[in-house]
């Protein structure tokens, strides 16, 4: 029996990789604690199942993101401003929320140096969280989506935003896949024809779909662009949840050393 408890909560869940990231540190710590998942189905049950469940903290992933900041008692100001918690921590009987995706993505892309325009393609959850970073960090987002309706927020927040039909292509320095076109199809997250006008002039093409070489990110590579896939921001936000569940007890490079094992399994 481990003495503090941890937990993903989603559904579906049985895919997600966190079990297994965060144990790794666990054990390469030496920090006595399990880390598990729960198939969650009821969002708004997500408070009181988290203390059925007597568990210390929590990552949260599709589709209870929402629910999981409504479930806390205190939140991070940048979990605040965007309304999507995807960890959770437990201090003497209250949930207190962030969201370490944010800060993760904008890790996985700092290796990109002298960038300061980026096209979005795709206005999803994830877009949320990292158009909104992004923009806090002095970056111009523009979001690009394949229909009109998910586009209305972010133009009231001042984004610039286009569906395929008006969209004019310009010059960006990042372009980046934040659709779900690749994960389990072969799809593009846009038409060739835009894509064939703003890859070229880009400085590199980034996916947030891991795991896989996606017909965006061969595109790119055809193009003869750096790319780079989700992998980083995975394990970056996990890295940030692993602080936030240890007090920030270690650092970034000493739970990095153990969590990214996680690529060493299939
Ligand atoms: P959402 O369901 O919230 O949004 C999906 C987005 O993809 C929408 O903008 C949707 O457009 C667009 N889309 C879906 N299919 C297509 C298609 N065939 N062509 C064009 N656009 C399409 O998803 P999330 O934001 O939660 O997730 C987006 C991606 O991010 C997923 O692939 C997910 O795996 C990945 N991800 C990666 C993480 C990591 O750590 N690396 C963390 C979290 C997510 P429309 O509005 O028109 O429907």
């Amino acid at each position: 029996m481990c003495k503090e408890l941890f937990a993903i909560f989603g559904n579906p869940v049985s895919h997600s990789k966190s079990p297994l990231m965060h144990n790794l540190a666990f054990q390469g710590l030496g920090i006595d604690a399990c880390y598990t998942r729960h198939l969650l189905k009821d969002g708004s049950t997500l408070k009181e199942t988290f203390f059925n469940l007597g568990l210390k903290g929590i990552n949260i992933t599709v589709p209870h993101k929402e629910a999981a900041f409504n479930a806390c008692d205190s939140l991070d100001p940048f979990a605040q401003k965007i309304g999507v918690v995807n960890t959770i921590v437990e201090r003497e009987g209250k949930l207190h929320g962030y969201n370490t995706d944010a800060p993760g993505f904008l890790k996985a892309i700092a290796e990109f140096k002298e960038v300061k325009t980026v096209l979005f393609l795709g206005a999803g959850g994830t877009a949320q969280s990292t158009s909104s970073i992004l923009k806090e960090e002095g970056y111009e987002v523009t979001l690009l989506n394949r229909s009109e309706g998910r586009l209305e927020k972010y133009k009231a927040d001042g984004f610039e935003t286009h569906t395929f039909e008006t969209f004019q292509a310009k010059s960006y320095d990042l372009v980046i896949n934040m659709t779900s076109a690749g994960l389990e199809d072969e799809n593009l997250p846009a038409p060739t024809h835009i894509l064939d006008s703003v890859i070229p002039k880009a400085k590199a093409c980034v996916d947030v779909i891991y795991g896989k070489e996606t017909p965006f990110l061969k595109l790119a590579k055809s193009h003869n662009k750096p790319t780079k896939d989700g992998s980083d921001m995975l394990l970056y936000q996990g890295i940030i949840a692993f602080e936030y569940f240890n007090n920030h007890l270690f650092s970034f490079e000493q739970i990095k050393t153990h969590m990214q094992r996680v690529f060493d399994f299939n």
